[in-house]
């Protein structure tokens, strides 16, 4: 029991038992109860008069029991959520080497724009006439998403990375059934994101993998030898979840083509290329790009997302509504949906806080600023590479793109996993790197530093991953099976929290209480 009367929980779960403290807090590293565990039913902050209903209009139906809220006051309520979002990592807080994330620093002047007045209290529903400023940043956001991909089409409504190749591949049957052309098969890479399977699998699409060469790329032979006239689409990611650039792109996009089919590529690793290579120009014919990745806005439990998809000319005329067009001098919505065109992805026009924060971002760079973002974001993760290379395993030789994968070869008869590498990690300080994924090596360890890390921020990451990677090989597994030892909580049952989350609080038994 804490001082707050919380049921003592299972002392693994809680670390209460190791602090050695009466509250159960570790300093200013505070425990923190439910709300329903705080504030009994029965206080509430306010009495108000019983109220007199002189006219029942519920038909009997108003509430006669207790209402069962938490009674708190508003320093408590407040201090409830504060000390929660203090339990939170972010990237405000220190390094996040989450690999295919791109958690880089969020500029403040993105936040300032954002919450002008005039993007930040407007309604979807206004009449255009009065929105003409923010129609005008969507057109404008557009037009450097075009610049920058070669790609004439763009749909900015989609949410996210994964609603982006929803309506990619939605596109894609649009134009391919515009021509009375069915086709059943979308052949996927087996080091894709999960999220292209599933696109393709939602979009009523039989998935085909495509094997990876031992240097981490498509097999171009074996793709070669599974296209064929019932291919609608390959989904493809450049740079790949590998870290690497697939050098054979035009060729695969040709044959593509050839094939009758479209070209779709997973654009989350755009900051790897931002500036530098135009998706375009290697025959892509749409892409989805996580706004919330390379053009910063906030994510991960931070923010929404945005990802917006660009389209070739072959596609364009297929994209989902509503559009932002120029019409007399202003812009205007475009939001009829031509016969064989997609309907709309979302109730209004997309996020349009994001789309604020994005455009910041890229006029505060300008061309030569985000050219140079993807050559920091390459040099920074190749530092990582060359820095940990004599203690870990680089599952691919040579440089890497924007993110360096490691496997657990280095691991190999130290008892240590991947996963306790990682908890480890989370003593030291630092946010996990991606464990797991891509799922083309063995207990793969993706890290990406991003662009905006100091050289002396990585360094300290590098020599906490150096640390780790020395006792690994040391012996020190006590350090790892017991990892993490500091964090508030230890290791969960993932699993079953995942099967069996527990979503509702029950009042304890009676008897429990009066313990
Ligand atoms: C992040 C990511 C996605 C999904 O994007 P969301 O914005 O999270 O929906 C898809 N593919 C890759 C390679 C990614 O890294």
């Amino acid at each position: 029991m804490n001082r707050q009367g919380r049921p003592t929980a299972p002392a693994a779960a809680s670390g209460e038992a190791a602090s050695g403290t009466w509250t159960g807090n570790r300093a200013l590293d505070l425990q923190e109860s439910l709300l329903f565990e705080q504030g009994g039913w029965e206080r509430t902050g306010v009495d108000l008069p019983e109220a007199e209903l002189a006219d029942d209009r519920l038909g009997g139906l108003a509430r006669t029991a207790p209402i069962g809220l938490p009674g708190l006051s508003e320093p408590e309520a407040v201090r409830h959520y504060t000390r929660l979002s203090c339990k939170n990592y972010a990237i405000d807080m220190g390094l996040f080497p989450l690999g295919s994330c791109t958690m880089k620093h969020n500029p403040r002047l993105n936040e300032k724009v954002a919450a002008m007045p005039g993007f930040a209290d407007i309604h979807p529903l206004q009449p255009v006439s009065t929105v003409q400023g923010a129609l005008e940043v969507m057109d404008q956001l557009s037009r450097w998403l075009s610049v920058l991909t070669g790609m004439p089409g763009v749909a900015l409504s989609p949410k996210a990375g994964a609603h982006g190749e929803l309506c990619g591949l939605m596109v894609i049957r649009a134009a391919l059934e515009a021509r009375g052309d069915a086709r059943k098969r979308v052949l996927v890479p087996e080091s894709a994101h999960g999220t292209n399977p599933a696109t393709a699998a939602l979009c009523a699409y039989d998935v085909d993998p495509i094997p990876a060469t031992p240097d981490g790329r498509v097999d171009v032979a074996a793709m070669r030898e599974k296209l064929g006239p019932d291919v609608a689409a390959i989904m493809l990611t450049n740079p790949n979840t590998c870290g690497l650039f697939e050098r054979d792109i035009v060729e695969i996009a040709e044959a593509v083509h050839a094939a009758g089919a479209f070209f779709y590529c997973d654009g989350a690793n755009f900051n790897a290329i931002v500036g530098r290579v135009r998706p375009g120009d290697l025959g892509v014919d749409a892409m989805h790009i996580n706004l919330h990745k390379t053009f910063s806005t906030p994510h991960g439990g931070g923010g929404p997302g945005a990802g917006p998809v660009v389209f070739s000319e072959a596609l364009a005329p297929f994209i989902p509504p509503a559009n932002v067009v120029r019409h007399g001098g202003g812009f205007a919505l475009r939001e009829d949906v031509p016969h064989a065109q997609v309907g709309r992805m979302t109730a209004f026009h997309g996020q349009m806080g994001m789309f604020v924060r994005a455009l910041t971002y890229m006029l505060s760079h300008g061309g030569d600023g985000l050219r140079q973002v993807a050559e920091d974001a390459v040099l920074n993760a190749n530092y990582v590479r060359e820095s940990l290379k004599d203690v870990m395993t680089p599952s691919y030789p040579g440089p890497c793109m924007h993110e360096v994968l490691f496997d657990d070869r280095f691991l190999k008869d130290t008892g240590v996993s991947t996963l306790d590498f990682a908890k480890a990690l989370i003593d030291e300080g630092f946010h996990p790197m991606t464990m797991y994924f891509p799922l083309v090596v063995h207990g793969a360890m993706l890290v990406e530093p991003t662009e905006t890390e100091s050289r002396a921020s990585l360094d300290e990451f590098i020599g906490a991953m150096r640390a780790l990677a020395v006792a690994a090989k040391n012996g020190e597994t006590e350090r790892f099976a017991a990892a993490p030892r500091f964090a508030p909580i230890g290791r969960l049952d993932e699993t079953r929290a995942a099967r069996q989350p527990v979503l509702t609080w029950q009042p304890p038994e009676p008897k429990q209480a009066a313990e």
